[in-house]
């Protein structure tokens, strides 16, 4: 048996709970082992309850490691949110534009962490496809008390120059860069993923884990 290196976690993945895919979680968790993934993190939209139903699934997959987080939208973009609590979630609510700044304060508070989804925009004006031009997303330039940002995302088709991109520039403003499939279908759970030094086994774990800057994301 080859020793693997580090931990594998996908840790931004979409299920039919999310409204707008029709992945059966069976098959999401099916496609994490087969890609050799360690662990899963499903990150539905604008709700924390939704994936609720993974809690239950989850022990019948003891060999993967399944957690729950949240994407929501904010007016800096959208943005995945790790280690907070079914009923800290609540008291936000969920049928407004979020804060963007004030979404990953209020996280911290709560013992979690808020992380730039795909911060990435095409420059306006960037000609034909051959020339298009890639850039970090202005509204998270101006953001405070980041930990890091989603580097690589599965779904962007340009994403090894998106990665590379927003690698750099996490690089330069010390952020962490994880990695995450984005994906809707199970096909494509694994195309990203972040990969950490230390094993993680619960919400709190990911949290440490994220703070520790100890990771970085992949593709495949
Ligand atoms: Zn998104
Ligand atoms: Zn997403």
């Amino acid at each position: 048996m080859t020793k693997k290196r580090g931990f594998r976690i996908d840790l931004h993945v979409h299920s039919m709970y999310s409204g707008e895919s029709l992945a059966e979680p069976r098959d999401i968790l099916d496609a994490a082992l087969e890609r050799g993934l360690d662990g899963i993190c499903i990150t539905e939209h604008h709700s924390l309850y939704a994936s609720r139903p993974f809690d239950e699934l989850k022990r019948e997959y003891p060999s993967l490691v399944v957690l729950r987080g949240v994407e929501i939208s904010t007016d800096s973009g959208h943005m995945l949110v790790y280690g907070v609590e079914d009923t800290e979630w609540d008291d936000w609510g969920k049928n407004r534009l979020v804060n963007g700044q004030e979404l990953i304060d209020r996280v911290r508070k709560l013992g979690g962490i808020a992380i730039p989804a795909h911060p990435w925009q095409v420059m306006a004006g960037a000609g034909n496809q051959e020339g298009l031009h890639f850039t970090v997303d202005e509204r998270i330039t101006t953001l405070r008390n980041l930990t890091a940002i989603e580097v690589c995302n599965g779904k962007g088709l340009c994403h090894p120059i998106i990665c590379e991109i927003l690698g750099t520039y996490a690089r330069h403003r010390e952020l962490g860069g994880i990695g995450g499939s984005d994906a809707h279908v199970p096909e494509n759970v694994g195309n990203a993923y972040t990969v950490f030094k230390t094993p993680i086994y619960s919400s709190r774990d990911l949290v440490g884990a994220l703070l520790s800057k100890m990771y970085y994301p992949q593709t495949s």
